[in-house]
């Protein structure tokens, strides 16, 4: 019998769904092993009997709550995808202002109508078994993740930073351009993929397993800049590790 699967999507711009769909080359074979049982974007097909469930998108408020733990109840394998799911991505910057001012900017005199919690990932609300990171996820990881998944394996995702990647890219450092970039303490997986097009790394992929906070710290010095320099970039993606501590 082959696997069932479900997609579901939460506070998110569903880029990530959509990486999904692009998959093009692979996306017959993947489809050819799986059966979709409840994709909102891709069909009108609604079950709740998969056995992994793919979800997008940050948990946000009462409904969202009350909502992934019913679709963790359901799955055997949780997947957590893109950086929205897996951090809190950039609606993790919702939490840096007042709840209430946040609620009247977006739904003006109408707030009241609309209940709102503090953005969290998905992995502080129920057990999340795998990750796959990026803005929107990188569909290497995803391929990866899921051929792991119908092979009984454990999915091999990166566990060093972008500088690695950029430095063996052959690459000029955005510091010496006088810029500020997250390479040092970001999950590499991308490939580099922005500094290897003359821009900064933003860390969308969110922090690397034990960051070696040491060495960017000395980048930082060397360049007579200090973390609050930094910390406004960082919120961008990560600042789900600064409300965390
Ligand atoms: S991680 Fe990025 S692309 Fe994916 S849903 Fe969130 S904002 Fe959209
Ligand atoms: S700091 Fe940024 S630009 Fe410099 S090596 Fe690391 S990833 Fe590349
Ligand atoms: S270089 Fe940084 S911001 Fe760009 S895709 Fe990679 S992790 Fe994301």
């Amino acid at each position: 019998m082959k696997p069932k699967v479900a997609f579901f999507d939460f506070t998110s711009c569903e880029g990530c769904q959509l990486q999904k769909l692009n998959c093009e080359d692979e996306l017959v074979t993947i489809l050819s092993a799986v059966e979709v049982v409840n994709f909102r974007e891709a069909t009108s097909v609604r079950r709740d009997d998969y056995d992994i469930a793919f979800v997008e998108g940050s948990i946000s408020s009462p409904t969202c709550v009350e909502r992934i733990r019913k679709i963790r109840e359901n799955a055997k394998v949780l997947v957590a995808i893109g950086a929205c799911a897996t951090t809190g991505g950039i609606n993790m910057l919702k939490n840096f202002r007042p709840l209430e001012e946040v609620r009247e900017y977006v739904y003006g005199d109408k707030a009241g109508y609309f209940d709102t919690l503090p953005v969290r990932p998905v992995g502080q609300v129920v057990k999340v078994d795998y990750k796959i990171h990026g803005c929107p996820m990188d569909k290497q990881d995803y391929i990866e993740t899921v051929t792991a998944l119908l092979s009984g394996r454990e999915p091999r995702l990166t566990r060093y930073p972008v500088c690695v990647e950029c430095k063996t890219a052959e690459n000029p450092c955005r510091y010496d351009f006088g810029e500020i970039c997250l390479g040092p303490v970001t999950r590499a997986g991308c490939g580099a993929r922005c500094p290897s097009n003359n821009a900064i790394c933003f860390g969308c992929r969110g922090l690397v397993d034990d960051p070696k906070t040491d060495a960017a710290d000395d980048v930082l010095r060397e360049r007579g800049l200090s973390v609050q320099d930094i910390l406004k970039k960082y919120r961008l993606f990560c600042g789900y590790a600064e409300v965390a501590q």
